[in-house]
This record gives C-alpha cells, structure tokens and sequence, in this order.
C-alpha cells in the first residue's frame, strides 16, 4: 500500500512542541502554526504546501517566515526533510521520519519500514565508521505497474 501511517508519531502537536523547547528551540505563534501543520498532514508537503496551509490558519504568516522556520526547526532536530524525486524536498516531523520508494516512471511512493536498512546500517558502521541515513533520500524504481507495461 502506497503511504501507510508512520508508526512512531509523536501523540500531538503539544508533545512536538515539548521537543521543541527541550532542543532549546522558542515556541513562536507561527512555529506553533508551522507544527500542527506538519502534524496535521497527510504526507510529503513541500515548502509551498506547508506556506499554504498555515496561511490559511495565519495569513499574516509569509512564505520567507516558513522557509526561517523549517530551516531553524531542522536544525533544532525537530523537522526533516526528504527527497521524492527531482521535485522539491518534503517535511517530516523528525519523529515520523520514514524511508522510501519512489517510482521513476509514474511518481508513486510507497514506505519501508526502518528496522529493513538495519543490515546496511550495521556494515556501513562496522567497516566504515559510517553512520546511514535511510530516510533523507528515497530508493528509485519502478512500481510493480509501471514494470508491467
Ligand atoms: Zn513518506
Ligand atoms: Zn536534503
Ligand atoms: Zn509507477
């Protein structure tokens, strides 16, 4: 199934803003806003989908202000982002980060659950020191219908 609900969700918006200010972050009216949005969304928005719905809640809220935002909440930890394709990178809280399957041909994503890159991250580490992020990049293919045609 394409897109299944991430399993370790923070409960709410409130526990994402605890985060927050336990990473030495300010809660500010449009973080708060930029949050439940994020909290809210069914997957995969980019940076003018977030600016979008938070202007809807907070139209005084401009687009530079969401790109401060999720630039400041990335670096606090609190926000991650993803590359799909060759499109714009997505949001994720951090505590919902998920890798994932991108198909070439027809754009369908589809997730993995993390423990499946626990072999790969295991020999990274061990013969390179290396530390793999599963979820910053999704693996290219073909879907099984876009193999079929
Ligand atoms: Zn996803
Ligand atoms: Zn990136
Ligand atoms: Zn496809």
């Amino acid at each position: 199934m394409p897109d299944s609900a991430p399993t370790s969700s923070p409960a709410s918006a409130a526990e994402v803003l605890n985060l927050l200010r336990s990473h030495g972050g300010r809660v500010t009216r449009s973080r708060r806003v930029l949050l439940e949005v994020l909290f809210a969304a069914s997957e995969h928005m980019n940076a003018e989908e977030i600016g979008a719905e938070v202007a809807r809640v907070e139209p005084a809220v401009n687009m530079s202000t969401v790109y401060r935002n999720l630039e400041e909440l990335q670096q606090l930890g609190v926000v991650v982002h993803t590359h799909l394709g060759h499109g714009p990178a997505t949001y994720r809280l951090a505590s919902a980060a998920h890798p994932h399957l991108y198909c070439e041909s027809c754009g369908a994503t589809f997730h993995l659950p993390l423990d499946i890159f626990e072999e790969l991250s295991d020999t990274a580490l061990r013969t390179h020191g290396f530390s793999v992020d599963a979820t910053h990049f999704a693996i290219p293919g073909r879907c099984a219908a876009c193999s079929q045609s």
